[in-house]
């Protein structure tokens, strides 16, 4: 992971929260409800959210002593093939989100370490390192079309679904027949 790099967050990127109408009063609440085009590689290798699709925020932004609790789901679709037969798969995720951004100079901000809470910068909070924390959490490491699929025969390639169950690939060429027969001869 790179260090930390004072990035200048942009108020206006879907993916970035303004609180500037969030009094910095305990106990104040905002809800953000919008949808947002979702960022590139959101997901990982064989299944994750298309760049561009549809994601749904449903957030509560709650001022607390030092930062801004964020919690609350994101949903969007997934894609992606499955790692048994590469069949392609659709669904959707819903991702549960909470996180605290701790204000900047808070007592928080300067006694815990980076990863243990977000950072505000000024009024803004960068949502997407959260989001794509809980998305990839989300996820299966191994995808598959449906629980019990079998996959592919590794010698021809085609899906067992399409193949009769016993299917197999024994060598029935006579030549190979007759070799074989010597080979147990000998033996
Ligand atoms: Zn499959
Ligand atoms: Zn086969």
């Amino acid at each position: 992971m790179p260090k930390h790099l004072p990035t200048h967050l942009d108020p206006r990127s879907p993916l970035v929260l303004d609180t500037r109408d969030l009094p910095r009063r305990p106990g104040v609440l905002r809800t953000v409800e919008r949808t947002v085009p979702a960022p590139a590689d959101l997901g990982l290798e064989l299944i994750g959210v298309p760049e561009g699709a549809d994601l749904s925020l449903d957030l509560r932004l709650e001022s607390v002593s030092e930062g801004v609790l964020v919690s609350g789901t994101v949903t969007g679709p997934i894609e992606g093939e499955c790692g048994r037969c590469l069949r392609p798969i659709t669904d959707s995720l819903v991702v549960t989100i909470q996180e605290l951004y701790a204000y900047e100079h808070s007592t928080t901000d300067e006694t815990t370490d980076e990863f243990e809470v977000g950072r505000m910068q000024g009024d803004l909070i960068d949502l997407e390192p959260a989001l794509r924390d809980a998305v990839v959490l989300a996820l299966p490491n191994n995808p598959v079309c449906r629980q019990d699929c079998p996959g592919l025969c590794p010698e021809c390639g085609v899906h067992r679904d399409e193949l009769p169950a016993d299917h197999s690939h024994q060598q029935f060429d006579p030549r190979w027949a007759g070799l074989s027969q010597l080979i147990r001869q000998e033996e």
